[in-house]
């Protein structure tokens, strides 16, 4: 009977921007060129935040969305990691989960569960119904072969991660220091490890893992993750391109951005979460006036001044302006633009002012850069960050990653250094054009016979035809 009604691909995303936006441009690509509706079944532990609801409520109406009733965390320690609040909120969150698939089940035939990095135990919930789960993964293949190598890392050192100091050799990886490891992982005595371990065991679960990033990106890491179960798919870089109205409220922005000369602008940016202390937010003023450069910066609050929740960026009323060295924004006038909290990131990216991009090195961003041919200063903040830093200026050299101190600060003349390199010297040239070179290879990726719509042409083709894949 579900046979004869029509497909439906259901998403389940956790809470916070990093993953809903990646698997959004992929359920894009299912609606426009495929003609596969789309529904995210979102959970929470609270109303969703601005930047969710502006985000889903732009969708073209192929791709719906639901929020779960909101879970309580409130019997959680105060000083529970993000990695399993998540968790815990996706296990909390199964019943009604369980119940919306039901209710969908009614009208729909439900293809597959997609569901992101924090969400697997949800796969144990869709095979009750017989619906077949695959995993999106919305970072790079490097990091998906370090995942499933430790296990064998724990075997081989009994201690600290970050004790190892000679550069490790990982199948399918770049050579990479154990103190550039995901934060989560480096301490196998964290919950947020166990957390980890937990996840990688059930990815084992999926029909097969969605990678965002492409073959020619990565081909080693692939080459060596296609010899693996489950099967791994190439199907980026699936990045927001869409183009914004001059009468958004960043127009202003947009306006400014019109007015400075091609490539000569800076765009710092620190993803949806990452935030400075108060003495680095101040380095970073005094650094940035002291390039000369022109640059767009997306202030937050130092994290030291404000209460930190999973929502604030969004939420927050504070006046991030209130934490700048005093006269910074008279003195930069003209030369600077700062913007509070939030900005169209990939929109301005693809503006032709922009001639340089200092980056917290999260995935998306760092494909967004690669899309626009925009050349990086890797400034890693948390989660895999580290790792990403390392694959875009070590292996693929289109970044800059400056010295940090000893404090753990990267101080103003280290700033103005690596900005000044990027944006006149000859080493900034290079890593431009290797960034151009990349452009134009995610371009091909995606074009008609590109290796990632391949990718998601076979997907598709399973999506279509079956309810469930054999095992
Ligand atoms: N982003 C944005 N405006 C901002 C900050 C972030 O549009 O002011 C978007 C950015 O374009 C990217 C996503 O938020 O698509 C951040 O994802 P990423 O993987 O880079 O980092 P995360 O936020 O997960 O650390």
């Amino acid at each position: 009977q579900q046979q004869e009604l029509p497909p439906l691909i259901t998403m389940v995303s956790s809470p916070g921007m990093g993953h809903l936006i990646p698997m959004i441009e992929f359920g894009k690509r299912l609606t426009n060129h495929h003609n596969l509706p789309v529904t995210f079944i979102i959970p929470s532990d609270g109303p969703p935040s601005k930047a969710q609801t502006t985000v889903l409520s732009s969708l073209p109406p192929a791709i719906s969305h639901i929020f779960l009733p909101p879970v309580t965390l409130s019997d959680l320690p105060p000083n529970t990691k993000p990695e399993s609040l998540m968790t815990i909120t996706i296990l909390r969150s199964l019943p009604s989960l369980h119940q919306t698939l039901l209710s969908l089940m009614t009208s729909h035939r439900l293809s597959t569960l997609i569901v992101d990095l924090f969400s697997t135990d949800a796969i144990n919930t869709a095979a009750e119904l017989d619906i077949p789960s695959y995993l999106f993964f919305p970072t790079t293949a490097n990091n998906l072969s370090l995942g499933f190598y430790l296990p064998q890392l724990n075997q081989k050192f009994q201690s600290e991660f970050r004790d190892i100091h000679e550069p490790l050799n990982i199948p399918g990886c770049c050579r990479v220091h154990a103190k550039d490891f995901p934060i989560p992982i480096q301490d196998p005595t964290d919950e947020a490890y166990r957390c980890f371990l937990h996840h990688m065991k059930n990815y084992k679960l999926a029909k097969g893992i969605i990678v965002n990033s492409f073959l020619e990106l990565e081909p080693e890491a692939f080459m060596f993750l296609k010899k693996n179960e489950p099967v791994v798919y190439h199907v980026g870089p699936l990045v927001n391109q869409d183009t914004i109205h001059n009468e958004s409220e960043f127009e202003y922005g947009l306006k400014w951005l019109d007015e400075q000369p091609r490539r000569s602008v800076v765009f710092v940016c620190f993803g949806s979460g990452g935030t400075h202390t108060s003495t680095q937010t101040d380095e970073l003023a005094l650094g940035l006036e002291m390039s000369e450069q022109r640059f767009l910066w997306v202030l937050r609050c130092p994290k030291d001044k404000v209460e930190n929740d999973s929502n604030f960026i969004a939420n927050s009323n504070v006046d991030p302006f209130n934490f700048l060295p005093n006269g910074f924004v008279e003195r930069t006038k003209g030369r600077g633009l700062v913007v509070p909290y939030w900005a169209p990131q990939a929109q301005i990216l693809s503006h032709v002012s922009i001639g340089g991009f200092v980056c917290h090195c999260g995935w998306n961003s760092i494909l967004e850069s690669m899309v626009n041919g925009v050349p990086l200063i890797a400034w890693p903040l948390y989660a895999e960050q580290k790792m990403n830093a390392v694959l875009v200026s070590e292996e693929i050299k289109v970044a800059i990653r400056p010295n940090v101190g000893e404090d753990r600060l990267i101080e103003r003349e280290e700033i103005a250094s690596v900005v000044m390199r990027l944006m006149e010297g000859e080493e900034g040239k290079k890593l431009r054009n290797t960034m151009i070179d990349l452009k134009e290879a995610a371009a091909n990726a995606l074009k008609q016979n590109g290796s990632s719509t391949k990718q998601i042409c076979e997907l598709v083709l399973k999506w279509k035809g079956v309810i469930t894949m054999p095992n």
